[in-house]
């Protein structure tokens, strides 16, 4: 967003008040040119003959977002069936889906088989049943290479006692079963966790990966999942993804010329490619001092951005109706009935009633974890795109709450 002559515009030049008018809040807005910017800058960041980058979908599952996407050149890694399924309806082609689920049953595996996407196995026992299945269709194999990485024990994924991944101590019993069972293991594949700070740590499994992957005969692909950071707030470090891309694509490189092979390296961002292009929109009901703090309440809590409460992430805030007010400290709550904190002691430009805020980083994890919690309506969605504003979902009404709700008659009839 920029800030001109006292007043927030998005990048290409559309007013967010004016969105706020006209589709009421609270509001999500996701700025498609952001989008394309970052989707580019991962792009050039590699320089290997074969790159692939799909988009983690469960970050924002919009399928305008995931038709952007797809315009842009990208694929798709989906993590649940239905994803896989809002893929295929977007335009994706089954094999530009990955689908990398964890602890699902062998039955949700095969549907994805029928699909024809592509397939990460995380389990043994799947991984077993699927071979004695379809062992001549192509797998690949997720693998915990237990380096400890990511912004918290909630996202963090890669640890010793974490449910994800085949380990890598396991590596023996997966070449037997799949010696055994003749499979075709096309990929090798990792997810550490999100947020990681620290590039050295993801060269460090990145290596182990690719020892594991040296093991197999006849691989199409090494998948290095992703875990890319994105600044949330002012000054905040991110991944620096050319010095990170260009040490990444030497160390492949010349795997790729050890192994005879030229391999498709993969990543699979989500919070990279989105975060930073969505906006919350939310009016401010209610300015409340209290003998401690001055809170100010908002039309919105954590039934639609969980992620201050549930990880206790920073969402940087801006007041669009007062940029040039005079400062103040206020701690930012939620309408729900349950303490939903947004942020405390924040310094903002003074908030009046009325007034419309603005969340950053509203692009990855926040519809998709939305729910209807306090049966409050989920929000309408805005994609701007080429110039223009478009809705791309609309406000929930009193009837979605209802839809799949079944009237049993005898107790629509209750006297008192
Ligand atoms: C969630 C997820 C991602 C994306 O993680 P980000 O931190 O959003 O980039 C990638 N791969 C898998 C398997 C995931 O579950």
């Amino acid at each position: 967003m920029i800030l001109k002559e006292d007043r927030y515009f998005f990048e290409g030049g559309i007013d967010p008040l004016d969105l706020a008018g006209k589709y009421d809040c609270p509001l999500y807005v996701y700025d498609g040119a952001v989008i394309e910017r970052q989707y580019r800058r991962m792009v050039n960041a590699f320089q290997v003959p074969r790159l692939r980058i799909n988009y983690a979908c469960k970050a924002l599952t919009n399928i305008s977002v995931l038709r952007l996407f797809k315009s842009l050149g990208a694929c798709l890694d989906a993590v649940s069936i239905q994803e896989v399924q809002l893929g295929l309806k977007a335009g994706f082609e089954p094999r530009e889906i990955s689908f990398t689920p964890n602890g699902v049953n062998i039955d949700e595996i095969m549907e994805g088989a029928e699909l024809g996407v592509k397939i990460h196995i995380d389990n043994i026992s799947i991984l077993e049943q699927f071979g004695h299945l379809r062992p001549d269709y192509p797998i690949g194999i997720r693998i915990n290479p237990h380096i400890l990485a990511g912004g918290n024990a909630k996202i963090s994924t890669g640890h010793l006692d974490s449910k994800f991944g085949i380990s890598v101590h396991q590596l023996p019993h997966v070449l037997r079963l799949a010696e055994t069972l003749k499979l075709k293991v096309e990929g090798i594949h990792m997810h550490t966790g999100s947020d990681i700070l620290d590039a050295e740590a993801f060269l460090q499994a990145a290596e182990i990966l690719l020892n594991a992957a040296y093991q197999f005969e006849d691989l199409d692909y090494v998948d290095f999942g992703s875990g890319f950071k994105v600044p949330y707030r002012p000054g905040d470090i991110s991944t620096d993804i050319d010095e990170f891309g260009a040490r990444i694509s030497t160390r492949f490189n010349q795997f790729c010329k050890d192994y005879e092979k030229d391999l498709c390296l993969v990543f699979e961002p989500g919070k990279f490619l989105v975060s930073e292009a969505g906006y919350f929109l939310v009016r401010v009901n209610v300015v409340k001092p209290t003998p401690a703090t001055v809170f100010a309440g908002v039309d919105s809590g954590l039934n639609h951005l969980i992620r201050p409460m549930f990880y206790n992430s920073y969402h940087h805030m801006t007041n669009l109706s007062n940029p040039a007010g005079k400062p103040r400290i206020y701690t930012v709550v939620g309408y729900i009935c349950e303490t939903d904190t947004f942020g405390v002691n924040r310094q903002i430009p003074e908030i009046r009633e009325g007034d419309i805020l603005c969340f950053h980083n509203a692009g990855a994890y926040c519809y998709t974890m939305s729910s209807n919690y306090n049966s409050r309506f989920r929000p309408a969605e805005i994609l701007l795109y080429q110039g223009r504003d478009h809705l791309i979902r609309k406000r929930e009404t009193m009837e979605d709450l209802l839809h799949n709700q079944v009237d049993i008659g005898i107790l629509s009839k209750v006297s008192v």
